[in-house]
């Protein structure tokens, strides 16, 4: 189906993080050479002008043309020089020097380790000792001495030169794939001790730039707010990971998941990123750079054109209310959900504030966010999640336990009623909070009723610690919950009487209930939220809440998705929560039908028996419809 919300998965696949890799590596042991290579063709081995297209998954909507900057990747960010032979000396003890300092940060890394974690001890271990292999320093004095290149340029080349042994011997085996994977590491921790950036940095770009990186953590993503980003490539991600509801925050066009994106650019190449196809185009013609700027000129026509409806009610073409709210993840974007049109913040998700540094945020700090968020929307609703850390989220402050899976581990509700005197700190700056306009306050992946009950009991503990200070406070502030394990939602009709709000999460309730991992690019495509037992859960959620006067709404990425939204709507939802940017255009597509042809297809789709059957009935029955929508561009131009 014509969808530019999801974009194909690329077919290559990422390395797993943390995968179990205990063995001793050296650089001495490489593969035989191949009889004949069937490895693709690096960046390296493309004529300067070729055209190479990458495919990924489109993750923020736009299109846009500009030089790469590659991040994370020490090769692409030091100066080329050749030294005279009276300088070899001191480069030769330059690289002594970063040998040391590299094996000292491994050591201290691994000094942090927890005990549980002995296994990463050990691939530590292994990686001090690559760093002094004979083989490695042989190649690099080579280039020193005889070729006459500096020592990171020495060090880049000889890695490069050792990882290209490994090319065609055996591409499918993961044994001599994360040995080149290894080697890469060695020389990359090698080149950062020498370009002296040990520490870890964000992200600063001097000019407009596209930004290419394995993955973007929150924190770089949130610094593109000042930064000239035009773009962003990832190797890792998917619709539904955070990098995408970032991007697609800060309307800047991205294209996730594109596992070789890192090994097919260099920093300074000219791409084209298309975030409504989810292509990435390395060295485009002139010709495909004129047809990216029509198609961003156009898209941004269209997008202002949207916007520019605003002001017009959300109702459907039968006059039924659909409240649209936005979800946000920095507070400088509730400023920016008023200006698309937002009704209210359905979700703000307060765990960015815990991301990325390296003391937990205070009551008084996170009380002056809430407050300006919800000065900002005011008299419009606010609704604060409360920490959602584990899982895919991770904030060092937490120590965390090392779990094999993360997603169903200590994360957001749970570790909250873990640690109750963070879970405190952050209910009483809500409490405050409220003293400023209408504050809702979230609790994310509740699976038990208990979880919910405790939740009540310690926000009014935090209500009472706020009263006896005499700080000013609303005396009643709604409780609700995400519904987003699939244990909630089939107990909708017993939380109806725990919750006074439900909002239907259903980034997770599809990992949960489809069993695929939300950050999976090799199963993107099976995780629909159009699979019918998605649906269902929906359809009975929604019931449940109507019956009991709980009201319903859903704040997953499928809120913003033309298609879905109809398709919610027709189930029943009258509240959805999306991106502020999504806005306007799902306004448009709700406006373009009746409530009645909208619960047609809806009972039709509920029917099916695969979410390939659902896409197709939208495709005839909606689809034509919202053809531009769609595409994000006008008809004409589709
Ligand atoms: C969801 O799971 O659908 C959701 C909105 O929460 P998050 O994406 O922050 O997990
Ligand atoms: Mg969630």
């Amino acid at each position: 189906m014509a969808n530019r919300r999801t974009g194909g998965p690329s077919k290559s696949q990422p390395s797993r993080p943390g995968s179990a890799r205990v063995r001793s590596p050296s650089f001495g042991d490489v593969p035989p050479a191949p009889a004949s290579s069937s490895a693709p063709p690096s960046s390296l081995d493309v004529a300067p002008h070729e055209a190479v297209t990458l495919k990924g998954i489109a993750g923020s909507p736009g299109v846009a043309v500009g030089p790469a900057m590659v991040i994370g990747d020490a090769r692409a960010s030091f100066a080329r020089r050749h030294v005279r032979t009276s300088q070899i000396p001191a480069e030769l003890e330059r690289i002594k020097q970063a040998v040391s300092a590299a094996q000292k940060t491994l050591r201290e890394v691994d000094t942090r380790m927890p005990p549980a974690m002995r296994e990463a001890s050990a691939i530590l271990d292994a990686y001090q000792m690559m760093l002094a292999d004979p083989t490695l320093h042989e190649r690099i004095a080579h280039k020193l001495k005889v070729e006459k290149k500096c020592a990171e340029w020495a060090v880049s080349e000889a890695g490069e030169e050792i990882v290209a042994l490994f090319d065609g011997a055996g591409e499918r085996d993961i044994y001599i794939l994360e040995r080149r994977r290894d080697i890469e590491f060695v020389c990359d921790r090698l080149l950062r001790a020498l370009l002296g950036n040990e520490t870890r940095r964000t992200v600063r770009l001097d000019e407009p730039m596209i930004v290419v990186a394995r993955d973007l953590s929150p924190a770089d993503t949130a610094s593109m707010v000042r930064e000239p980003a035009l773009a962003f490539v990832t190797c890792v991600g998917t619709r539904t990971s955070h990098t995408s509801i970032m991007a697609r925050a800060l309307e800047i066009p991205a294209v996730v998941g594109v596992a070789d994106a890192i090994e097919r650019i260099r920093t300074g190449d000219t791409l084209v990123v298309d975030g409504l196809t989810g292509q990435v185009f390395v060295h485009p013609s002139e010709e495909m750079i004129r047809d990216a700027r029509n198609r961003s000129e156009q898209h941004l026509a269209f997008a202002r054109r949207l916007l520019s409806a605003r002001h017009k009610p959300c109702v459907t073409a039968d006059g039924i209310r659909v409240e649209l709210k936005a979800n946000v993840e920095l507070p400088a974007e509730a400023i920016l959900a008023v200006d698309h049109g937002a009704q209210g913040i359905g979700l703000y998700r307060t765990e960015f504030l815990y991301i990325d540094r390296t003391t937990q945020p205070g009551e008084d700090e996170q009380y002056e966010v809430y407050r300006a968020i919800v000065e900002a929307v005011s008299p419009q609703p606010v609704t604060l999640r409360t920490f959602d850390i584990g899982g895919d989220k991770f904030a060092s402050t937490f120590q965390l336990p090392a779990e094999m899976n993360p997603a169903l581990g200590l994360r957001a509700v749970r570790l909250a009623l873990k640690q109750p005197e963070v879970f405190l700190t952050q209910l009483r700056a809500m409490v405050r909070a409220s003293a400023h306009g209408d504050v809702r306050i979230m609790i994310p992946m509740v699976a038990t009723v208990h979880e919910m009950r405790e939740a009540r009991r310690l926000l009014g503990q935090a209500t009472e610690q706020v009263k006896a200070r005499g700080q000013a406070f609303e005396e009643h502030i709604p409780l609700g919950m995400m519904i987003e394990v699939p244990a909630a939602a089939v107990m909708a009709d017993v939380f109806a009487r725990e919750a006074e709000f439900f909002s239907l999460g259903t980034n997770d309730l599809v990992q949960y209930a489809l069993a695929i991992d939300r950050a999976s690019q090799s199963l993107a495509a099976q995780a629909s939220p159009f699979d019918p037992a998605i649906l269902r859960l929906i359809k009975f959620v929604t019931d449940a809440g109507n019956k009991s006067g709980c009201p319903v709404a859903l704040c997953g990425a499928m809120a913003s998705d033309p298609l879905a939204a109809c398709l919610l709507v027709g189930l029943g939802l009258r509240e959805l929560s999306m991106e502020a940017a999504a806005i306007p255009e799902i306004k448009e597509a709700v406006r373009r039908l009746t409530s009645a042809e909208a619960e047609a297809v809806a009972q039709r789709a509920l029917a099916c028996d695969s979410a390939d059957a659902v896409e197709e009935l939208l495709a005839r029955e909606l689809a034509p419809r919202l053809i531009d929508l769609l595409a994000g561009l006008a008809d004409e131009a589709v």
